[in-house]
């Protein structure tokens, strides 16, 4: 089996520190965050970013900072800055032209989101035109995309991107589970979505909530790879709020030690991204 790609997705777009005090907010606290995940094992930061007052801002200079900031701690630490891969998804109402700024910085990765989702009390929308509009600038700046799938739907959608010829051959698809709104994150569910991807794209999966833990323990065993972090679940266990998100990211880890399987490092997803860019 493939080593383990961990990502870890550490701050999201719609949590505040009224839901959990561990988020981390400011470019430091986010800098300092993303190089504690990767010691912890992660090699891919799936980011998002705030402004002063913590509120979600798709500004390329935060970005700039958070990123500036990551590459000196690693280089202080004598390691190998993790990969970051940006969001284009935002928070939930932001417009195209927001949700695609922080890729002038041109990131190895970012996410693209293949559909429209209710999500919560909201709608998490991704017409035609966004979704092409996100994959053309991807394509255009050769950045790695790593394609969120919320509901079945979203996987034929990315396959008529790719069709029209907006995603690279060789697709890398994270499915995200049990957003109030969107699917749930039973097995099968995901064995379902599984059997519809193409031949050789390879996938990764985000439990929300109380499906984290389950959704990763299968992902591990299955060969898939796994996104943990306070973006889809601020509990540890239940009732248990997780204090950050090493924890989260030991608790893939552990996982992974259990059942006999390598975790891979941030040199090795490094390489291993080069055949997802368009
Ligand atoms: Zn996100």
């Amino acid at each position: 089996m493939e080593p383990l790609i961990i990502t870890a997705a550490i701050v999201g777009g719609e949590l505040s520190r009224s839901d959990t005090p561990y988020l981390p907010i400011t470019p430091e606290e986010i800098a300092a965050e993303s190089i504690a995940v990767c010691k912890a094992g992660a090699s891919i930061v799936h980011l998002h970013a705030r402004d002063a007052n913590g509120i979600p801002k798709h500004d390329p200079k935060i970005f700039q900072e958070i990123a500036t900031r990551v590459a000196d701690l690693a280089k202080a630490s004598g390691m190998e800055a993790p990969i970051l891969q940006f969001s284009t998804g935002g928070s939930i109402g932001m417009s195209l032209a927001e949700r695609i700024a922080p890729l002038s910085l041109n990131p190895e990765m970012a996410s693209l989101t293949t559909g429209s989702v209710n999500f919560g009390d909201g709608i998490f929308a991704n017409d035609q035109a966004t979704m092409e509009g996100i994959a053309a600038e991807l394509k255009r700046r050769a950045i790695a995309p790593e394609i969120e799938i919320f509901d079945a739907g979203m996987i034929d959608n990315a396959r008529r991107l790719q069709a029209k010829g907006l995603l690279p051959a060789k697709i890398h698809v994270n499915f995200v589970l049990g957003v109030p709104g969107g699917l749930s994150g039973d097995l099968e569910n995901l064995a379902f979505l599984r059997s519809r991807l193409p031949r050789d794209a390879s996938w990764s999966v985000a439990g929300v909530g109380r499906f984290q833990l389950p959704l990763a323990a299968h992902a591990v065993a299955a060969g898939g790879h796994v996104r943990v972090g306070l973006e889809d679940n601020i509990y540890f266990r239940k009732g248990e709020l997780a204090k950050g998100n090493v924890p989260l990211v030991e608790m893939a880890t552990q996982l992974a030690r259990d059942l006999g399987r390598p975790v891979q490092s941030v040199a090795e997803t490094r390489a291993w991204i080069l055949q997802l860019r368009p």
